[in-house]
């Protein structure tokens, strides 16, 4: 350490006390003037940065890239102004390794002569940023063709709309099915049909413009998304030069192919303003496409598509349910990865439909999300939920959990908090007990209104899940900024572990993440002992799935508690 200060006076003791918190810190440690000027540096600043040098004398802005020169001397002016610590991420040329990212976290304070001094630590990132920007690939491309998967698809039309919205612009959805394909899968295998996809997704993809997104959504489907294509002529021309991309044969493994393809095109806002509105007509005009002759391009059009009739019916149902108090709740245990045993429920809605019988969430929950019902579903949800979950723990004579599923739009609501403070007051429930879920979308979709609302759950002890993790965005940066304490890998990639090598790279990438950040894990959709075992063996902190226990009503979760027998574990798991 290069130090000018005599280290004789009460200033000299916290100049050594200094020194010593700077040499001790892994971190690179700068002392800097209020000039952002570099007064002192660590040792492992000099290391990694000049190791043949000095760093004294040189502004900290001149360690980095020139583009991000301002930004450092910004941040520096910000934390002598606010007095806060400010952080800014950015680029450095160290001599070791080309272009590192560098998250600088610069704090100002007074000396005793009036003026200010600050200190900057540096911490490299770059290992972070790449974990992110893989984790993030492999969530949201297909493996088979390198295209945009279903998530990455959400979220571009999700972009797409919320642009039109602004701008007051159309744009088409086009829905892609192949004709023939199943016959090439059947006949010839899996291997040639998967070859088959790949080029046939690039002759499709290079029909497309770079502000184009083609996504593949299932074993032959795909969609694509064209914020230019806005007159029927346009979107025709945009089919047909698709359609000719498939018309000459391919040539796969000495097996010469025809294959051709079907497209149905829906256009925002005419043919719907939703994600779902829209997939959903792009797909009826694409099976009107394949009824009517194949390999041709049918535009929706409202006076020829009925929208399905028990959906109308359902809905009317739905607000009829509510009124006879039909929904009713499911607990699935959450089970210790080590100790197995239950530490909690999370509450799963069903509906006993008069005619149906018992109706799955997937087939309501949209539909109440999209007429406004979920608030007053999830409103009661809530209130059932932390009152049932005391009973458990009553007859479990331990403390216990419950995890609440909360949607995007009982999450905009502004009377959510409220909502949550009844419940808990209610049932007289500890804040800590209650666990809500929820979804990477809400928190990218509007981030300024999730900081508010998430703070002031978390200072009412309530903690936080990200639901389906894996599946939407993967952000790390939202794992920082907001208060989360778990995450839920997604089933999809629980469901073919061990022997999967994607799957394990991902639950793997994502226990160590969580690692690494002091967030809790659950994994959910575990159905074996095996993937427990791998589960358990890579960190993860706890399970839920069928095979702990499936979703159970909650007379049967109380006597299974108080009886201290499980239903359908093996006997390793105590109550
Ligand atoms: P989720 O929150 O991810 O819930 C887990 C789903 O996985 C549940 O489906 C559960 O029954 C199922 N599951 C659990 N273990 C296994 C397993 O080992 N194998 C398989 N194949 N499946 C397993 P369920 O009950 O059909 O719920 C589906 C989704 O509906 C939930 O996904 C959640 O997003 C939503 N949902 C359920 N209840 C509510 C609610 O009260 N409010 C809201 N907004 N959404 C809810
Ligand atoms: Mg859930
Ligand atoms: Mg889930």
């Amino acid at each position: 350490m290069t130090s000018s200060a005599g280290h004789n006076s009460p200033e000299g003791n916290l100049e050594i006390r200094l020194d010593s918190l700077m040499e001790a810190a892994g971190d690179a440690v700068f002392h800097l003037n209020d000039k952002g000027d570099i007064l002192r540096a660590s040792k492992r600043a000099t290391e990694i940065l000049r190791p043949n040098g000095t760093l004294c004398g040189t502004p900290l802005s001149g360690l980095v890239r020139s583009k991000d020169r301002l930004a450092v001397a910004m941040a520096v002016m910000k934390a002598i102004e606010t007095g806060r610590q400010v952080r800014v991420q950015v680029r450095i040329d160290t001599d070791r390794a080309a272009a590192a990212s560098f998250e600088f976290q610069i704090i100002a304070h007074a000396t005793v002569e009036g003026s200010s001094e600050l200190l900057a630590v540096g911490r490299n990132i770059s290992e972070q940023q790449e974990t992110e920007s893989r984790l993030r690939h492999l969530a949201t491309h297909d493996a088979l063709t390198g295209l945009p998967n279903r998530a990455l698809l959400s979220d571009r039309l999700g972009m797409a709309i919320a642009q039109a919205r602004r701008t007051s612009k159309r744009f088409s959805v086009l829905a892609l099915d192949f004709d023939g394909f199943k016959k090439v899968n059947d006949t010839l295998g899996h291997p040639v049909g998967d070859m088959l996809l790949r080029v046939a997704a690039e002759r499709l993809r290079e029909t497309l413009r770079d502000v184009d997104t083609l996504a593949r959504v299932g074993g032959d489907e795909f969609i694509a998304v064209l914020p230019s294509a806005l007159t029927e002529t346009e979107i025709q021309t945009v089919a047909h030069r698709m359609i000719s991309a498939m018309q000459s044969p391919f040539e796969i493994q000495g097996h010469t192919l025809y294959v051709s393809t079907s497209i149905g095109a829906a256009t925002y806002p005419d043919h719907g303003d939703n994600e779902v509105n829209l997939l959903a007509h792009a797909d009826s005009a694409m099976y009107r496409a394949k009824e009517t002759g194949k390999a041709r391009c049918v535009i929706f059009d409202h006076a020829h598509f009925t929208p399905p009739e028990h959906d109308v019916s359902m809905e009317a149902a739905m607000f009829e349910a509510v009124r006879n108090g039909e929904f009713l709740l499911h607990y699935q245990p959450i089970v210790d990865a080590g100790t197995r045993t239950i530490i909690g429920f999370e509450a799963l809605m069903r509906w006993t439909h008069p005619d149906l019988g018992l109706v799955p969430p997937m087939q309501f929950i949209p539909m109440a999300e999209n007429n406004g019902l979920i608030n007053l579903l999830g409103a009661w949800a809530l209130k059932a939920a932390c009152a049932q979950i005391r009973h458990f723990e009553e007859a479990a004579g331990r403390p216990l959990y419950v995890a609440v599923n909360v949607s995007p739009r009982q999450f905009r609501n502004d009377s959510f908090l409220a909502i949550m403070d009844d419940a808990i007051e209610l049932s007289g429930l500890d804040g800590s007990r209650l666990l809500l879920e929820i979804t990477e979308g809400i928190l990218m979709s509007d981030p300024e209104h999730a900081e508010v609302l998430l703070t002031a759950i978390a200072a009412r002890n309530v903690r936080i899940a990200i639901d389906d993790f894996g599946t939407g965005y993967s952000s790390l940066a939202y794992l920082k900024r907001f208060p989360i304490h778990m995450l839920k890998i997604d089933r999809a990639f629980v469901k073919e572990l061990p022997e999967s090598v994607k799957d394990a790279a991902i639950c793997n990438v994502v226990l160590s993440l969580a690692n690494h950040l002091n967030l809790s894990t659950v994994a959910e959709g575990v159905e074996s002992e095996q993937q427990l075992l791998y589960l358990a063996a890579q960190g993860c902190t706890s399970i839920q799935g069928f095979h702990t226990g499936r979703p159970l009503l909650p007379e049967t979760v109380i006597e299974m508690l108080k009886s201290r027998v499980l239903l359908q574990f093996p006997s390793a798991l105590a109550c």
